[in-house]
């Protein structure tokens, strides 16, 4: 590739969802990305979007009560967000998934000196399992132990092969690992799920579950594992396949569970999480058994992380009366809109617009807001003010937190358009101006 003049860089971490692959070759043109090797098709778009026609290249300010954009200065962006947020008496800051660690911090900061609430995409994605994990603990692993020791794999109410599509070809059925020499054949694989997907198409042990039925499902499994009896269907599952599944897991050497939306989103939500866990931690009387919610978003686990440090609570953070107040289903995003309690709202690295519900956008629509991210977007249409910003993972390093809580440093490939900002710098510019207008000190 050298006589083209190409250069391929090496180790990159994918930005794109919770695998957080960090195997991924770029390949380069000057400044161009021109191909990558190792990612999956979503990876490589994303990868390929910072150089497509939908990015934000500049500032806009949206025309009172039209859908019309003018192009501004950062200069001017900066001084009117910061002007909204500062006069807002309980402002919203959604979405922090698809940024760095690095800035999340820098935009918790700003939450709190405006008195307003942060909350993640968890909210609307593992939050469930957040309180879950709450309530009754979390028995969890690493990646790495899965690849190297897991005999059991269960995917419940995920779909990797479409949402996470090499989680099964890094840690879970295909690679060879320390205990697992005989990668595929040393494994087996059970997908529970109402729909036949591509997934459950690869699975050993395919347990078609009623859609919303998987607590009951979940409690009859329980119960099977105790010996004790239960009916002869569950949940449209029939018992014999529940009992099966119970006394295979027992003879495995150790069994993981993975999950996602399926339970997370349905009916009971934190409740299917909770039994689920509940099981997992019951098996280990049997064997070894450990369970790692399917992370959507590359570093969303890296919000909750760095709200936790810096505030004790993992999302839907509300410093509304001067100290951090966390309590899911009053300071959730959705809730907060849908009942008209933010006055103001910033948005940073999430698209709520095409991903929330109307109910909620509605308000949204109605109050002074702030869209902070790379690309043109549903949120960014319905914006006042909207500041675009380089990708993280492309244009910017920045730590994120995989799904199992590791933390690798993603890296710069290429340089941002000229003159763009990154998000820490954005969100660094207006904490220091709503400081000024608030009369608060500088300092950190
Ligand atoms: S599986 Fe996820 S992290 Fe890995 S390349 Fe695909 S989108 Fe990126």
């Amino acid at each position: 590739t050298k006589s083209e003049g190409l250069k391929v860089v090496t180790d990159v971490v994918c930005p794109f969802c919770g695998t957080l692959c960090d195997d991924v070759k770029v390949v380069l043109d000057g400044n161009r990305i021109v191909d990558t090797m190792n990612a999956c098709i979503i990876g490589n778009e994303k990868f390929k979007s910072a150089q497509a026609g939908h990015r934000v290249m500049q500032p806009l300010e949206r025309e009172e009560g039209t859908t019309q954009f003018t192009p501004v200065s950062y200069d001017y962006a900066v001084e009117k967000a910061a002007q909204i947020l500062a006069k807002a008496k309980r402002p919203l800051f959604y979405g922090w998934s698809s940024t760095s660690c690095e800035a999340q911090e820098v935009g918790n900061e700003l939450a709190e000196v405006c008195r307003g609430v942060t909350d993640n995409t968890a909210t609307v994605c593992h939050g469930p399992s957040i309180m879950a994990i709450q309530t009754v603990g979390a028995p969890q692993c690493t990646l790495g132990e899965v690849k190297n020791r897991a005999d059991l794999i269960i995917y419940w109410g995920c779909n990797p092969i479409h949402a996470h599509p090499r989680h099964m070809s890094r840690y879970t059925i295909y690679p060879r690992g320390f205990f697992t020499e005989r990668g595929f054949d040393d494994r087996t694989l059970v997908v529970v799920d109402p729909r036949p997907t591509d997934t459950a198409k690869q699975a050993d042990i395919y347990v078609q579950v009623e859609q919303g039925k998987d607590y009951e499902v979940l409690d009859a499994l329980r119960t099977a594992t105790r010996g004790e009896d239960i009916p002869d269907v569950v949940g449209g599952v029939p018992k014999a396949q529940i009992v099966q599944l119970a006394e295979l897991a027992k003879t495995k050497k150790f069994g993981l569970l993975f999950f996602g939306m399926g339970v997370t989103q349905t009916i009971g939500k934190h409740r299917n999480i909770d039994i689920a866990i509940s099981w997992v931690a019951d098996m280990n009387k049997y064997t070894k058994f450990s369970l790692i919610p399917m992370r959507g978003h590359y570093n969303v686990t890296g919000s909750g992380q760095v709200m936790c440090w810096q505030s004790g609570f993992p999302f839907a953070m509300d410093f509304s009366r001067g100290y951090p107040r966390y309590n899911p289903g009053e300071t959730t995003s959705n809730d907060l809109l849908r009942r008209g309690e933010v006055d103001a709202a910033m948005v940073i690295a999430s698209d709520p617009g095409a991903h929330f519900p109307v109910s909620s956008m509605k308000h949204y629509a109605k109050i002074p807001t702030i869209a902070l991210d790379p690309h043109y977007t549903p949120t960014t249409g319905v914006s006042n003010i909207v500041i675009p910003s380089t990708m993280v993972g492309v244009e910017e390093e920045g730590t994120a937190y995989r799904m199992d809580n590791v933390p690798i440093r993603c890296r710069k490939v290429i340089d941002g358009p000229e003159g763009m900002l990154s998000d820490e710098e954005v969100l660094r510019r207006i904490l220091a101006r709503v400081k000024e207008l608030k009369g608060l000190p500088a300092g950190q």
